[in-house]
């Protein structure tokens, strides 16, 4: 899909092997790894990224703080801490929008032009995959509009086939509204 300049897709995979500028972790409020992606992030990138992140202090929900990537091929990673999902009446929708947008945005500051994320929050934090799927994309595209070329490349990462196709369908959906 491209949309302005950028080229937005969707990839099923290990978002550690990704060779964007950028990949996002989808970490905990400490900063300090976790399991799941985070976990398989700090293990690629090894203990540096670990001394790091003890540096920052954690991070708010919603929000995102930047390191150096290490040992990935990505230069840098991005850690954004999404919302555990109570049911959806705890402003759940709007932090994990939140997760994009301030990735986004760091990333744009840094002069980053290619980013990759996980499907943030739908893990053990447990945000249903279909409206995860879509306020991700929903999210991006917003960004995208209001700064059409800022990047090359956006990449959602997703771990199964089934998380891919939801993705997928909400990528279109936002991409083919744009034009
Ligand atoms: P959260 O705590 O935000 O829910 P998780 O790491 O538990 O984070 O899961 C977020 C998503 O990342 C899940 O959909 C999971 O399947 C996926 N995931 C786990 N490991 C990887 C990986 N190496 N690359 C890409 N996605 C991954």
């Amino acid at each position: 899909m491209i949309v302005g300049a950028t080229r937005w897709e969707v990839v099923t995979g290990d978002i550690t092997r990704s060779t964007t500028d950028a990949i996002v972790n989808a970490a905990n409020n400490s900063l300090l790894g976790g399991g799941g992606v985070d976990g398989a992030i700090h293990r690629a990138a090894g203990p540096d990224l670990l001394a790091e992140c003890r540096t920052i202090g954690g991070c708010p929900t919603g929000e995102a703080r930047i390191t150096r990537g290490y040992d990935l091929p990505a230069r840098y990673v991005i850690h954004t801490v999404g919302p555990v999902w109570s049911g959806g009446g705890r402003g759940e929708r709007d932090l994990l929008a939140g997760c994009y947008a301030h990735s986004l945005s760091l990333a744009r500051h840094h002069a980053l032009r290619s980013i990759a994320f996980p499907a943030i929050s739908t893990g053990v934090y447990g945000f249903p995959k279909d409206q995860a799927a879509r306020i991700a994309a929903s999210a991006v595209g917003a960004a995208l509009r209001r700064d059409p070329d800022a990047f090359d490349l956006i990449r959602f990462v997703c771990f199964d086939e089934a998380a891919t196709a939801l993705f997928d369908a909400a990528v279109r959906d936002v991409a083919c509204t744009d034009q």
